[in-house]
């Protein structure tokens, strides 16, 4: 059954609208009731609702400001605004803070509810297909360059905030252009999805990976320093080389990478900054023979 919250401080609102839900009949949504702005947003931000009747007027605050703060962290649950208004101004600024429809309290029927739940709910999983195509990589599920871009501009600015430091790390397989070479195309996209498996499997769930280009990934590391995020380039350069890949035709195949690792503020103040000493420190990790990892700052282990 699928399970609709319901934002209002209004006691006699709640009663309207579950009786609504009971007549839509049995077995098709289950309505859940939060009375204020915090309450209402934990909950959203738990995230298993189908959709969520968010009222205007939410005591001292409001509902614009609450679908807002939502969105910003990562809620995509359909939102339809309830208002006693009629005013033109709040159904654009609704929709612009991101609400899929809207409702004028005075005007709710049973029929125009549920239409508005079914419609809703359909856009919003057109959207969410659309956000992951637009986020993620196809091949591995990761996020998407563009996507890591957006995410680690998005928290250096609350590191520089809060004074906290963070970690990137980029890798790139070996040779890789050999297993392309030696065993085709799809031998080598099978390559990229199991590192890609196994460089999820190195980090936390808070720390994000993304395929940053056709072989190379990009992680970012959460309130990690220097030691910690030298430590993560070396568990998934290990990581990578220990078991061999299994092929789609069963062979076999042994694959490492190397791995450059960076830190905010120590490395670079700056996400373009970090980029760089990282790919620079990646660049050293392979100079230095491969399958292994170097942090910025490092200087490169002597040629012999
Ligand atoms: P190095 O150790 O210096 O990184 O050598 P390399 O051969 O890995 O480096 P290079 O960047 O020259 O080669 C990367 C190759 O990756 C070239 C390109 O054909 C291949 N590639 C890029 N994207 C994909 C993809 O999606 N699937 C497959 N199978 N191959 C890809
Ligand atoms: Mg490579
Ligand atoms: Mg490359």
């Amino acid at each position: 059954m699928k399970k609709v919250l319901l934002i209002d401080d209004d006691r006699l609102q709640h009663r309207l609208v579950q009786a609504h839900f009971e007549r839509f009949g049995p077995g098709k949504y289950v309505l859940e009731w939060a009375q204020t702005y915090e309450a209402g947003l934990e909950k959203l931000l738990e995230g298993d609702y189908a959709a969520c009747l968010l009222d205007f007027q939410l005591g001292e605050r409001d509902g614009l400001t609450l679908i807002r703060e939502a969105v910003s962290k990562g809620c995509h649950v359909p939102i339809i605004f309830l208002t006693a208004e009629t005013s033109e101004g709040v159904d654009i600024q609704a929709m612009d803070a991101g609400a899929l429809d809207y409702l004028v309290k005075g005007e709710i029927n049973t029929r125009s509810l549920e239409r508005s739940l079914r419609y809703a709910l359909k856009l919003g999983e057109t959207l969410g297909k659309l956000h992951r195509m637009a986020t993620r990589d196809e091949l591995t599920g990761l996020l998407n360059r563009r996507e890591f871009d957006r995410v680690l501009a998005e928290e250096e600015e609350r590191s520089r905030r809060f004074g906290r430091s963070l970690g990137l790390l980029l890798i790139d397989l070996d040779h890789f252009k050999k297993v392309n070479d030696t065993h085709g195309h799809p031998a080598g996209d099978a390559v990229i999805k199991a590192a890609a498996a196994k460089i999820a499997m190195c980090v936390r769930t808070v720390d994000r990976v993304a395929r940053y280009g056709g072989e190379e990934f990009a992680v970012m590391l959460a309130e990690v320093d220097a030691r910690v995020t030298f430590e993560a380039a070396q568990r998934i350069v290990n990581a990578i080389a220990k078991e061999a890949v299994v092929l789609p035709d069963g062979l076999n195949l042994k694959v490492t990478a190397s791995a450059g690792a960076a830190c905010f503020p120590k490395d670079g103040d700056a996400v373009k900054r970090l980029m760089m000493v990282a790919d620079q420190a990646l660049y050293r990790a392979k100079a230095d023979g491969r399958n292994c990892a170097r942090a910025a700052g490092e200087q490169s282990a002597p040629t012999v």
